[in-house]
């Protein structure tokens, strides 16, 4: 493949954030609110906002099937945040009858990470790069399980041994996952200049 063209979902959330780090890899990236949109592009970013107006809004747009059947499909997506959520095949704690896009073979839980925690950062450790990414966590999902297909890329420490600085594996959280084409994490690699994530999807895309 040429330079790849990449869609950012755009009916809502942090997509301006994606779309500036597509370019800065060197990619062409379009906003994607309708069907013909999707089905222009190589691959697809949901970004970080708020899951229960995305589905709504895709809904009321009549998109919502599109892009499940488009995933379903395999086109390679990355969904950050609560693009994550979008993702996901089973959730916890979402909404009353709220639904997903699906694609992942995973549960995830929603707004997980509690009240007193609510927003922090983290350096996470990487199985796939070197160094730790610095992450933002804001109002974060989990996954809290992950099926057979599903590689973890990075577990964050909670609970309170991790808040005595201790690493009690055992309560390690899953904050990204990877299962074919399909990307996730539960913060926000959009935010900030660490490009690497977005470096990862693209080679999905390319691959
Ligand atoms: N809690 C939000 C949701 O349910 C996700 C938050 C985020 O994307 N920063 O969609």
């Amino acid at each position: 493949m040429t330079s790849p063209t990449i869609g950012v979902f755009a009916l809502q959330g942090d997509v301006r954030e994606h779309v500036q780090a597509l370019e800065a890899l060197g990619v062409r990236a379009v906003t994607v609110r309708r069907e013909e949109e999707l089905d222009r592009v190589d691959g697809l970013v949901i970004p970080g906002g708020e899951s229960t107006t995305m589905i709504k809004l895709a809904d009321v747009f009549g998109v919502a099937d599109a892009f499940r059947r488009r995933i379903a499909d395999g086109l390679p997506v990355f969904g950050t945040c609560a693009g994550m959520i979008m993702l996901a095949d089973r959730l916890v704690d979402g909404a009353e009858g709220q639904t997903t896009f699906g694609g992942l073979d995973v549960t995830v839980r929603r707004n997980a990470f509690g009240r007193q925690v609510d927003s922090f950062e983290a350096d996470v450790d990487f199985t796939t790069f070197d160094g730790p990414v610095h992450a933002v966590f804001i109002r974060a999902p989990w996954v809290e399980e992950a099926g057979p297909g599903v590689e973890v890329l990075a577990a964050v420490p909670v609970g309170p041994g991790a808040a005595a600085g201790t690493t009690d594996r055992a309560a390690d959280r899953i904050v990204a996952v990877r299962q074919g084409s399909v990307l996730a994490t539960s913060f926000h690699p959009e935010v900030g200049d660490d490009l690497r994530l977005h470096r990862l999807f693209l080679d999905l895309v390319t691959t």
